[in-house]
């Protein structure tokens, strides 16, 4: 294979050979804009030598060639003594990593060729800077000297000269840090700093390579599920100063403004300087725009070719630039990353400018960004001071009072305040407290601690890692510099703090929240239409309509009352995937509930199924009718009996302080040894579900007939009900037959006593392996399935979701067994095998047989792109969930 290519021959295609850094110079270069010539090393290139320890065989000569050709075109050789042609050595992988690789500028600098420089440039300072900055960034990254030490010795010279910029030395001055540098290298190393060029190159290029497998890197690929295996790329390109005095200098620019998307100027640009100058705030920036007065013809030019660059990549693009004496030099440029609100309105500003499609604006944003819009947000205009920052790590925004344990968070919630807890890092101990708060806020960790990774799953607010903050739990106060940096502010328990899991920001006191304007539309409070409607809504309400559009999954929602069914179809849904029937047990209604199941005698139990019969027909009539004309997939009941009686400890306590008072209380002696009886030590994997059904007479008679009769009274009003029973937690399609068989009786009777046909249809949840395993069989018996991945994933995995998100998922995500947990975003391998083969062969045997899913997972962004893969008719999900599936399973189809 070819390793080497130089930036003419590449273009922005080829990301995978020439990382995003090396492809985008090679299309700028081809564009005709002015890039500093040079080449890149592919990333097979690295891979080789990653693999394999050396460099392929071939790379040295292929460099040799491509390096002849560099210095033909510039007309120097590296290093040449009176003239020395210098290069950048630079990192550039597929996808941007910023900040984890190495690049090295000033390649080609020696003892001999700094004085060449200095001639050529006609500035002495500017080539002993030049020559203190490569050993300085050589001695850190490649040969692995402690940075620290450059840093002191450079910090020593301006204080001896009483300067405190670094522009404030002379050459003199660098002349001999020049020379402590070398010391330093020679202590460090043992050996001297390389005088060869071409040593210094080779070097610098091994060094990136190696730099790919990196501590910081490997961990930030792990976070950002990055593989592995891609390896970086290396760009070698001639160098360009920036630090060649006042006409000269570097930037960086945006061609929109990445949070608001709106097109202007916006950027940064320091004059006399070079590199990561800008962006390590080592003196003040101005603001793009002052370019224009401090040079006109480059600050032209470098307009027009954003322009340029905008049109040819179709979006926002950001750009590193260099100016040398008056001459303008782009750097780098990629497609820009940008809020999730800038990323909506972008979308639709390049439709309406015609660079991209209704379609391609689909892929311009994502359900992320959607559901990040969703979340209520702080008052952005309150004057409120700022604690300090951390690592956004569960989006939200959350006031409360300063607790420092899980204990007092508990306590004072009880008693109706609310609570941030605040924690170095939590552990499993702090789950309840973690519960009770309203969000989470830890100085150490990073995206996949324990407190980001329960809190995410919980949909609570949490901030972590804010390493400025001192936490101190034994004297419950938590530490924050004051912003003066002189002093400290001290936050004691009670204190009220906020915290905005969107930013990472933490502020003293209470920050006023403002209701999300996305949800405001989506609630139908705020119109799109509306001459002042907020721009965002307008964009959001354009591209919901461009997915609404090409879509063929459908949308429903998981609901169990009216309320939240109305809610959902205001949000978009097409019905409702899943109502559980479990909270039509509870409240009040848990007596008659406790009456079933301590019944000894038929009739007991049925009269307790009698008094509960009229109460569901009431709640289903209710959903029927807020979801009228739409289907509505009501779930037989489907956990364990001892879920509905009191805790065993409580009940026990109970009857034995009765039984010291020799004060007999019958009902709770059967009560408890009922609870004895149901007791179960893997109740997830016991009586439950259609189990249920079968064991207790009656009982899913009664819901079938509740769901009948309401349909009927809903037909006799005039309504368009559209009901479908399903059956969960079935393995086998005996269970079905039996429990379908007692249901059509029921059906058949109320049609008959009202005179009605209600067109009611029967299914099966598809939530155990061995029913995904029999999907065949199974729709022999079933109308539709419904995949209940929650359970499906517990049981496939054998995992239980209740404990092993708080036990071992932090160590299995910090180890990097899987990148997101499987009960968030669907195992595609695993899980999603087992549901593939189920809609095979469910189909095989039943081909108008209807399919959809009811776990979390319909609401996923990456599960909703798997399920219309496979060719689901629906997908159900939470209500606030319903505008990111409908946008996801439009971008699948798009
Ligand atoms: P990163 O990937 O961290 O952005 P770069 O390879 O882009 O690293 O290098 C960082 C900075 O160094 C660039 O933004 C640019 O200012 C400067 N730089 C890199 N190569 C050159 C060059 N050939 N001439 C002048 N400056 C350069
Ligand atoms: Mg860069
Ligand atoms: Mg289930």
């Amino acid at each position: 294979p070819k390793f080497v290519y130089a930036f003419t021959e590449g273009n922005k295609e080829l990301k995978d050979l020439l990382g995003g850094k090396g492809a985008n110079l090679a299309e700028m270069t081809n564009l005709g804009l002015p890039v500093p010539p040079g080449f890149t090393i592919t990333t097979e290139a690295c891979k080789v030598y990653l693999d394999s320890g050396t460099e392929p065989s071939a790379l040295r000569e292929e460099v040799s060639a491509h390096l002849d050709a560099l210095e033909r075109q510039m007309g120097k050789k590296l290093g040449q003594a009176d003239d020395p042609l210098l290069v950048s050595v630079r990192s550039g992988a597929k996808f941007s990593m910023p900040g984890m690789m190495d690049t090295v500028l000033n390649i080609g600098l020696s003892d001999e060729s700094v004085d060449g420089l200095a001639e050529q440039a006609g500035d002495e300072r500017f080539a002993w800077d030049s020559y203190r900055r490569l050993i300085q960034m050589f001695g850190r990254t490649v040969l692995g000297v402690d940075g620290e030490l450059f840093e002191e010795a450079l910090e020593e010279a301006k204080k001896a000269k009483g300067v405190s910029t670094d522009v404030e030395l002379d050459a003199a001055d660098l002349r001999t840090l020049v020379e402590q540098f070398k010391d330093i290298v020679g202590k460090e190393t043992g050996r001297d700093f390389p005088q060869d060029p071409r040593e210094q190159m080779d070097l610098a290029i091994r060094a990136v390579f190696d730099s790919w497998n990196g501590d910081r890197a490997k961990l930030y690929r792990r976070q950002e599920r990055i593989p592995h295996d891609l390896g970086t790329a290396v760009n070698v390109c001639s160098m360009v100063f920036g630090n060649l005095g006042p006409d000269s200098g570097t930037g960086v620019a945006f061609t929109r403004d990445p949070a608001s998307g709106q097109q202007g100027v916006y950027g940064d640009y320091l004059q006399n300087a070079q590199g990561e100058d800008v962006v390590a705030g080592i003196r003040n920036t101005v603001p793009l725009a002052d370019l224009e007065q401090l040079d006109k013809a480059s600050y032209d030019q470098l307009m027009q070719i954003m322009e340029t660059l905008e049109t040819h990549y179709k979006d926002l693009c950001d750009i590193e630039f260099t100016i040398e004496r008056g001459k303008l030099w782009m750097l780098q440029t990629r497609v820009g990353k940008r809020t999730a609100a800038a990323a909506f309105r972008i979308a639709t500003q390049l439709v309406d400018q015609g660079l991209i499609d209704e379609a391609e604006a689909l892929q311009r944003v994502n359900g992320a960004q959607l559901a990040q819009l969703m979340f209520p947000r702080f008052d952005s205009d309150a004057a409120i001071e700022q604690l300090g920052r951390g690592i956004a790590a569960s989006p939200g925004a959350a006031v409360g009072k300063a607790v420092f344990d899980s204990y007092t968070a508990i306590k004072w919630s009880r008693s109706g305040e609310k609570v941030i807890l605040i924690r170095r890092e939590t552990n499993p101990d702090d789950l309840d407290g973690m519960i009770a708060a309203e969000g989470i806020l830890t100085s150490r960790g990073g995206k996949t601690s324990h407190a980001a990774v329960v809190a995410r799953g919980m949909g609570k607010t949490c901030v972590c890692g804010a390493e400025e903050l001192e936490v101190d739990t034994k004297r419950r106060q938590l530490t924050a510099p004051s912003p003066d940096g002189k002093g400290s502010i001290v936050i004691d328990e009670g204190d009220v703090i906020s915290i905005d899991g969107s930013t990472g920001k933490v502020y003293r006191g209470e920050v006023p929240v403002v209701p999300s304007p996305v949800v405001e539309y989506f609630e139908g409070r705020m119109h799109a239409g509306a001459e002042d409607a907020d721009e965002l809504v307008k964009a959001v309400h354009r591209v919901m309509a461009y997915a609404d559009r090409v879509r063929r999954l459908r949308v429903r929602a998981n609901a169990d009352n009216a309320e939240d069914a109305a809610r959902a179809r205001r949000f978009g849904a097409q019905g409702i995937g899943l109502c559980r029937t479990e909270h039509m047990f509870l409240g009040e209604r848990r007596e008659l509930v406790e009456r079933l199941i301590l019944a000894d005698a038929e009739d007991e139990r049925e009269q307790s199924l009698a008094a509960l019969l009229p109460l569901q027909k009431g709640d289903f009539k209710e959903l029927f009718e807020a979801m009228d004309g739409l289907p509505v997939t009501v779930r037989l009941l489907d956990p364990p009996l001892h879920e509905f009686l009191p805790d065993i400890t409580e009940l026990s306590v109970r009857v034995a302080l009765a039984e010291a008072r020799k004060d007999h209380n019958e009902n709770d002696l059967r009560l408890l040894q009922a609870v004895h009886r149901l007791h179960e030590q893997n109740p997830m994997l016991g009586l439950r579900g259609v189990r249920l059904g079968l064991v207790i007479p009656g009982l899913f008679t009664m819901q079938v007939r509740a769901i009948a009769e309401a349909a009927a009274e809903r037909l006799a009003a005039n309504g368009d009900p559209r009901a479908e029973i399903m059956i969960p937690l079935v393995g086998t399609v005996q269970e079905l037959e039996i429990v379908r068989e007692d249901a059509e009786k029921v059906i058949r009777e109320v049609e008959e006593t009202y005179g009605v046909d209600l067109g009611l249809t029967l299914g099966t949840m598809i939530e155990l392996p061995r029913a995904a395993l029999t999907a065949g069989q199974i729709a022999e018996s079933a109308d539709f399935f419904s995949f209940g991945t929650n359970d499906l994933t517990q049981t496939v995995w054998g995992f239980s979701r209740d404990d092993v998100e708080a036990s071992f998922f932090t160590a299995y995500l910090e180890k990097g067994i899987f990148g997101v947990s499987p009960f968030e975003t669907i195992d595609k391998d695993g899980v999603g095998k087992l549901v593939k083969d189920a809609v095979r062969d469910g189909r095989a045997t039943r081909p108008d047989l209807k399919l959809g899913v009811c776990g979390e997972h319909g609401g996923d962004p990456e599960s909703v792109h798997f399920f219309h893969e496979v060719g689901l008719d629906y997908v159900s999900c939470s209500p606030f969930r319903i505008p990111v599936a409908r946008l996801e399973a439009g971008r699948a189809a798009a």
